[in-house]
């Protein structure tokens, strides 16, 4: 049997190999700690779950959704936006249902790119904006992610005719991997860029709801005009911790929001009208809930912080997102610090390099663990001394 090319020569996806680790490390009876993988450890709220199983025994809910989703899904979100972000959207052609942002990520791609054509895309980044160009044939064009452009792309750096040949852009701010934002000014340059050059500009806004210290982070369509060249991918599952339901949107400019239906259609039936419900529940009612929660992020993110400064990791707060971007000590790469910490003290993160090669030289840590876990490995890194592998 032969396999195709592309997926061959697909890389592993990264959390495929941790996972494998920790199950490793888990079967020896080793006490691990994750900080490895995004995935919030606090439950659906009840107030949300109880709409799930309310409409689960609704037989029209076992039916065949609409790719689109429902048209009160689709209004929940329009009114989301406006409340949120004062951002008109008409919910007939402006907004999507996707079965998480993730598929929505992936699948763009084959609405926007011909084989060949150029996508402008972060690096160090999530994986899955290369996978959905590498699925369309499209090549990436690799915009660094540096600490000293506080990890936003350099727009300047762009040479002029990769601009002018590039048919997409994606950008993700709260940023996975580093924890960064961005201004609303940073926006605003991004969509005159992506109007000079014909570009669609896609922002993953995943971490829109993720916050501390009091910082609310924006949407790219409150810049006038944004809707012109870009489209928006929101997810439930970051928000209301909802990663095993399945549920996220995609807003913004109405031809490629028909774009993307088009290929969903083609491709899926939507998501299940229960799960909608839910996530109409939960973008309607009230939002004091989100507070508590970043409230309990950010106390982790305060309790391991000075413990990473003590092993000799650089770091800066982030004010969003649910992760921390760590510079390793001199001596190390991120892969041999991350080996180090998990066969000295059973603790899991992710080296940085697994997210593009200018993710070398820093760790990713998730504040998605129990905080019992993130006071245990505060204690076991108390009295630990990193020895760089001669
Ligand atoms: C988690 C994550 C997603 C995926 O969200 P789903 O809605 O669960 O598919 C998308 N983008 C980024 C940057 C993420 O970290």
């Amino acid at each position: 049997m032969r396999i195709a090319k592309r997926i061959e020569q697909l890389p592993v996806y990264p959390f495929v190999e941790i996972s494998r680790k920790i199950a490793e490390k888990r079967a020896q009876g080793k006490p691990v700690i994750t900080f490895g993988i995004g995935d919030p450890d606090l439950p659906t709220p009840d107030s949300i779950l109880d709409h799930l199983t309310t409409a689960a025994r609704e037989p029209e809910n076992h039916r065949y959704p609409e790719t689109e989703g429902l048209p009160e899904f689709r209004a929940s979100v329009s009114t989301w936006y406006q409340n949120r972000f004062g951002v008109d959207l008409d919910p007939e052609t402006e907004i999507l249902s996707l079965i998480g942002a993730k598929e929505g990520i992936a699948h763009i791609g084959l609405a926007l790119i011909d084989p060949g054509e150029t996508v402008l895309q972060p690096d160090p980044a999530y994986p899955v904006y290369n996978i959905g160009t590498l699925f369309a044939g499209g090549e990436p064009y690799w915009m660094p992610l540096l600490e000293k452009n506080k990890w936003l792309p350099d727009l300047g750096d762009i040479p002029r005719r990769v601009a002018s040949q590039s048919r997409v852009m994606w950008l993700n701010y709260p940023n996975n991997p580093t924890g960064a934002i961005a201004s609303l000014e940073y926006f605003e340059r991004a969509v005159a860029f992506a109007k000079a050059n014909d570009i669609v500009l896609l922002h993953d806004a995943c971490y829109s709801e993720v916050a501390y210290d009091g910082y609310q982070p924006a949407s790219i369509l409150q810049i006038p005009g944004a809707k012109e060249v870009a489209v928006e991918f929101h997810s439930l599952s970051k928000t209301y911790n909802m990663t095993g339901w399945r549920i996220g949107m995609a807003a913004g400019n109405p031809e490629v929001i028909r774009a993307l239906f088009k290929v969903k259609s083609n491709l899926d039936s939507g998501v299940a009208q229960a799960v909608q419900k839910m996530a109409i529940a939960a973008l309607n009612g009230p939002q004091d809930y989100l507070k508590l929660r970043n409230a309990r992020y950010q106390a982790r993110r305060d309790r391991i912080l000075p413990v990473l400064s003590r092993i000799g990791l650089e770091v800066d707060p982030p004010k969003a997102s649910l992760y921390i971007w760590a510079k390793v000590p001199n001596g190390f790469t991120s892969s041999t610090f991350a080996t180090a910490l998990l066969d000295d003290k059973d603790i899991v993160v992710t080296p940085g390099s697994s997210y593009g090669k200018y993710g070398e030289g820093y760790i990713r840590l998730s504040l998605t663990l129990s905080d019992n876990h993130v006071q245990e490995a505060a204690h076991r890194l108390g009295s630990w001394t990193p020895q760089a592998p001669i």
